[in-house]
């Protein structure tokens, strides 16, 4: 089979493909984006906010995810012409040594747009996966999160993401305490502080502005950047926006 046939019939298991919007978290945050969310998780974060993309304990992952053919994703990512196509999950990394990954960095990146990855920082990227990536928006878990320590910071994925040169470390806050924990971390992994980004935990605006509220000088003082979650204002947590 020639390369280009088997692009033609590689799959991806895909739980939501949408866009254009906007990059709503992180350093891209406002950018017309295009997302390809993935199905399958490494973790089981208690607060996530795509569990129907790994939690077959309250979702029909077999209604929820579908295997969907390469080509037809890069179109309907491409539509509106973003900027930035973003890939996501669930744990995208868990799909990079398939041939479908390799055929979607492929015509995105011959297509000109930027690849962003948004990673839970456990799994190291391949080399081929580093070179075709403009940017890894990483978000290792705190504690809050509620998987053990050893499951959810993997100290080889992140010196290997740091290494890329690529990487913006992106961590889910809502307390002091929870900015000092990501000092810590920052600290023991050598995270450069001018890649670590705040964000604040929630789903709705609300929750956004109190935890905004609380982690902003802590963070600063800590020497990190600070990121909402646009889409919450403009959407709520409606999905596929
Ligand atoms: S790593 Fe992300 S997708 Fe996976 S369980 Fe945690 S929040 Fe959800």
């Amino acid at each position: 089979m020639t390369a280009t046939a088997a692009a033609a019939v590689a799959t991806l298991v895909v739980a939501e493909v949408f866009g254009p919007t906007v990059q709503g978290e992180g350093p891209s945050t406002g950018r017309r984006a295009s997302f390809l969310r993935l199905g399958a998780c490494n973790l089981s974060c208690d607060w996530c906010d795509t569990p129907y993309t790994w939690d077959a304990s309250r979702f029909d992952l077999r209604a929820e995810l579908t295997r969907r053919p390469v080509p037809e994703l890069v179109d309907r990512l491409l539509e509106g012409h973003p900027g930035i196509v973003v890939i996501t999950g669930g744990e995208p990394l868990l799909h990079q040594r398939r041939p479908g990954w390799i055929a979607l960095l492929d015509a995105l990146h011959a297509a000109g747009v930027e690849i962003e990855i948004e990673t839970n920082g456990t799994i190291p990227p391949t080399d081929y996966t580093a070179e075709r990536v403009t940017r890894f928006n990483v978000s290792p878990k705190l504690q809050h999160a509620g998987d053990p320590e050893d499951k959810r910071i993997r100290p080889d994925a992140l010196a290997a993401l740091v290494t890329t040169g690529k990487a913006a470390f992106k961590f889910v806050a809502r307390t002091g305490a929870d900015v000092d924990q990501v000092a810590a971390l920052a600290a023991a992994h050598h995270l450069p502080a001018h890649t670590v980004w705040l964000m604040p935990e929630g789903t709705t605006t609300a929750e956004l502005d109190t935890h905004l509220h609380t982690i902003a000088d802590p963070a600063i003082a800590a020497g990190f950047n600070l990121t909402t979650r646009l889409h919450v204002y403009a959407w709520g947590n409606e999905r596929a926006r």
